[in-house]
C-alpha cells in the first residue's frame, strides 16, 4: 500500500466512472468515488434511460390509433403527463439505488460533493483534500445554450425530462440526436412541435439517405421543420414565449428547448492548472490508454469527447481498470461502434456512411431499399423506412449498414457483430432471412444502386 489515501480517486459516478471504480475496487484497489449529484450520471438520470421511457410512452397513443386498422377501438384515450413523470422518477430512484449498491458492494468509498483537481495526486472536495496514486476524470458533459437575448428562458434536455406539464407548443432548436428524439417525443404526445435548425436536413454527419429519410418522415408525422433558420431572440410575453427567427418569422410557444450541443464538464475542475492538456473546447486530451498528459491522471467518457455514448464510456472505464489495476492491458476499440437514434422512426447505424466509404475506399457498392413496415399495412400510418448496405468492392467486405424504421436499433446491433467480424457481402447473401421481418432485407439485397457517375450519365 502506498502513502496515498487511495489507490484511485474517480471524479464523477456516471457510466464510465462507475464501471472503472467498481472494477478497480474488485481487483483489490482502494477506491473513492466523488459525485456531486446522484450516482448514475447522465445516461441513467438525464439521458438514455428517461429519454427512452418517454419514447416508449409516446408511442402508445399512435399504437392505439394504428390498432383501429386491426379492429380495435379505443375511445376517450387520454394521457396523464404527471403520472408518467412520477413513474419515471420512481424508476430512476431504483436505478440510482442499484448504482450505489454496485459501488458499495465492490468496497468503494462514496464521497458526496464537487471534486476539483489540486495536483497530480490530490483532489479537493470542499475544504477536504484526498490523495491518490491515480485520479480518474469521468465528469461527463453538460448541455450548451448559445448566448442570445432571452436565452435564460430556454430549457435543455435536463429540464425537458422533468416538466410538470406537457407544453401544448414547443420549439426545439437543433437537429442532432437529442433534438430529433425530443421532437418525436413531444409530437407523439400531442404537442405542436417545431424543429428549428441551421442545416438543410436533420442529423448532420449521418449517411445522406438516413438524413433524407428521417427528415421526410418527421415532416410526414406533423413535426414543423424549419431548416436553414435559427432564433435571433426569445421574448417572454405573459405565459408564452415568442421565438424570433432569423428569417423574420416568429413562433409563439409554451417552451423553447435548446439541443444544439454539449460541452465537457471541465470548467473550474483545476485540470489545466495541474498540467492536464485540454482541447480548445475543454475536452481532456488522452492517449489510447485514456491517460492524460499528466501520467497519474486518466480520463474516460464524454469528458474526452471521443464517441459520446454510454457503452463507449463503459468500455473506456473497463479498459482503464483492467490495464491499471488488473495487469491486463486493454484498449477500448472505437472502430465500428454501432449506434441508434430513438427518433420516430428510429435510426440504427454501424460503420461508414456512403460519403466516408467513397473517401476511404474509392470503389464501393451501395444497396438501398425503401420499405413500408408490415405492421402498418392494415393501418393509415404512412410511415416508411430505409435500409442500406455499403460494400468495399475490392474485398467484398460490408463496411456500413444503416437503417431508418421500426426496430432499426434492435436490428443494427446484430449487424454490428457481423461488420466487426469482417463479414463479406457474399456471407450476408448466404445467410437465410427470417420471414416475415424487415431485417431479412439485409440478407436479400441483390441490386446495386448505380454509381453516381452512371446515374449522372443516365440523366
Ligand atoms: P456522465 O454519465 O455524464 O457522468 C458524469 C458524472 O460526473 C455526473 O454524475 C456528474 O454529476 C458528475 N460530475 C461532474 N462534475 C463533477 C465534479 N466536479 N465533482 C463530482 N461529480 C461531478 N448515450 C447512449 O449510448 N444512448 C442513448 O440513447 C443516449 N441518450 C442520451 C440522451 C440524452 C438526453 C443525453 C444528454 C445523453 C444521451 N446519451 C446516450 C449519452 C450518454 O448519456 C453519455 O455518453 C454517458 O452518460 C457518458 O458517461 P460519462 O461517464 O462520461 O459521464
Amino acid at each position: 500500500m502506498s502513502d496515498y489515501d487511495f489507490d484511485l480517486i474517480t471524479i464523477g459516478a456516471g457510466s464510465g466512472g462507475v464501471r472503472a471504480s467498481r472494477l478497480a475496487a474488485g481487483f483489490g484497489a482502494k477506491v473513492a468515488v466523488i459525485e456531486e449529484e446522484r450516482e448514475g450520471g447522465t445516461c441513467v438520470l438525464r439521458g438514455c434511460v428517461p429519454k427512452k421511457l418517454f419514447v416508449y410512452g409516446s408511442h402508445f397513443g399512435h399504437d392505439m390509433q394504428d390498432g383501429s386498422g386491426y379492429g380495435w377501438s379505443a375511445d376517450n384515450v387520454r394521457h396523464d403527463w404527471p403520472a408518467m413523470i412520477a413513474a419515471k422518477e420512481k424508476e430512476l430512484d431504483r436505478l440510482h439505488g442499484i448504482y450505489v449498491s454496485l459501488l458499495e458492494n465492490a468496497g468503494a468509498t462514496r464521497i458526496h460533493g464537487r471534486g476539483t483537481v489540486v495536483d497530480a495526486h490530490t483532489v479537493a472536495v470542499g475544504d477536504k483534500h484526498y490523495t491518490a496514486e491515480r485520479i480518474l476524470i469521468a465528469v461527463g458533459g453538460w448541455p450548451s445554450v448559445p448566448v442570445l437575448p432571452g436565452a435564460e428562458h430556454a430549457i435543455t434536455s435536463n429540464e425537458a425530462l422533468e416538466l410538470p406539464k406537457r407544453p401544448d407548443r414547443i420549439v426545439i432548436v437543433g437537429s442532432g440526436f437529442i433534438a430529433v428524439e425530443f421532437a418525436g417525443i413531444f409530437n407523439s404526445f400531442g404537442s405542436e412541435t417545431h424543429l428549428v435548425y441551421r442545416a438543410d436536413k436533420v442529423m448532420r454527419g449521418f449517411d445522406e439517405d438516413v438524413r433524407d429519410t428521417l427528415t421526410e418522415e418527421m415532416s410526414k408525422k406533423g413535426m414543423h421543420l424549419h431548416p436553414g433558420t435559427l432564433p435571433d431572440r426569445i421574448e417572454k410575453v405573459g405565459d408564452v414565449y415568442k421565438v424570433h427567427l432569423n428569417d423574420g418569422s416568429t413562433l409563439e410557444v409554451d417552451e423553447v428547448m435548446y439541443a444544439t450541443g454539449r460541452h465537457p464538464n471541465t470548467k473550474g475542475l483545476g485540470l489545466a492548472e495541474a498540467g492536464v492538456e485540454l482541447t480548445k473546447g475543454g475536452a481532456v486530451v488522452v492517449n489510447e490508454w485514456s491517460q492524460t498528459s499528466v501520467p497519474s491522471i486518466y480520463a474516460v467518457g464524454d469528458v474526452t469527447d471521443r464517441i459520446n455514448l454510454t457503452p463507449v464510456a463503459i468500455a473506456e472505464g473497463h479498459s482503464f481498470a483492467e490495464t491499471v489495476f488488473n495487469n491486463r492491458p486493454m484498449q477500448a476499440d472505437h472502430r465500428d461502434v454501432p449506434s441508434a437514434v430513438f427518433s420516430q422512426p428510429p435510426i440504427g447505424t454501424v460503420g461508414l456512411t456512403e460519403a466516408e466509404a467513397r473517401d476511404q475506399y474509392g470503389e464501393i457498392d451501395v444497396y438501398v431499399a425503401g420499405f413500408r413496415p408490415m405492421k402498418y399495412t392494415l393501418t393509415d400510418n404512412p410511415e416508411r423506412g430505409m435500409q442500406k448496405l455499403i460494400v468495399d468492392r475490392a474485398s467484398d467486405r460490408v463496411i456500413g449498414a444503416h437503417m431508418v424504421g421500426l426496430d432499426a436499433p434492435e436490428i443494427i446491433q446484430g449487424l454490428g457483430i457481423a461488420i466487426k467480424a469482417g463479414a463479406t457481402k457474399a456471407e450476408f447473401d448466404a445467410t437465410i432471412g427470417i420471414h416475415p421481418t424487415a431485417a431479412e432485407e439485409f440478407v436479400t439485397m441483390r441490386t446495386k444502386r448505380p454509381d453516381p457517375q452512371e446515374r449522372q450519365a443516365a440523366e
